[in-house]
């Protein structure tokens, strides 16, 4: 049997010129961690050799590189859906792609992060959120689940014509209140509010 292999690509982030799009003008590179990372410790300026001779040029627009066109935003992102401004703190963002390049399971870290501290996607915090996080497709199992392990002995004392009558989805949007979640697809990642 083939084993059934997921293509993965690379997060990717639209780094645009601000000097050229003030101008009127859209320029920029479409970046991958690596690329980005090479781009920002150089200041967006790239050493080219031309006829044997060593050229400053911009990586982000074709401006002479004396020009002052060393301003930037991003415009675009590439990240399974995750958008963080057009200011990012870059090396925060690089460390963020790196790791959802390393487990895409990051990207479901960082969503559910910046869905209740707008802003703040700092990885070491990404990565704390992976680490506590859970998720669920179906809330009435999960509030069982939950229960079950809360209030065993309560639980299993009540008779089962009563306990055989718990509203576990109701259960579970009660539970939700203690909970930051966020939903993609069918399931629902989730933290507790005193864990983060
Ligand atoms: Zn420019």
């Amino acid at each position: 049997m083939m084993e059934n292999k997921i293509e993965l690509k690379e997060c990717k982030v639209y780094v645009a010129c601000l000097a050229c799009y003030n101008e009127g003008k859209l320029q920029g590179q479409w970046m991958t961690a690596d690329e980005l990372d090479v781009a920002w410790e150089s200041d967006w300026v790239n050493d080219v050799l031309v006829n044997g001779e060593y050229r400053d040029e911009r990586i982000l627009c074709d401006a002479d590189a004396i020009d002052c066109h060393d301003e930037w935003a991003i415009h675009d992102y590439d990240m399974e859906g995750l958008v963080l401004g057009e200011h990012p703190d870059i090396p925060d963002l690089i460390a963020l792609m790196h790791l959802i390049d390393e487990d895409p399971d990051y990207v479901y870290a960082a969503a559910l992060l910046h869905s209740f501290n707008g802003g703040d996607y700092n990885p070491d915090t990404v990565m704390q959120v992976k680490e506590a996080m859970g998720s669920y497709t179906c809330r009435s199992e999960w509030a069982r689940e939950l229960c079950e392990d809360m209030w065993h002995a309560e639980l299993d004392a009540l008779p089962a014509f009563i306990s055989g009558t718990i509203d576990w989805d109701w259960v579970g949007q009660q539970l939700e209140y203690d909970y930051y979640t966020y939903e993609v697809g069918n399931r629902t990642y989730y933290i507790h509010t005193g864990e983060i």
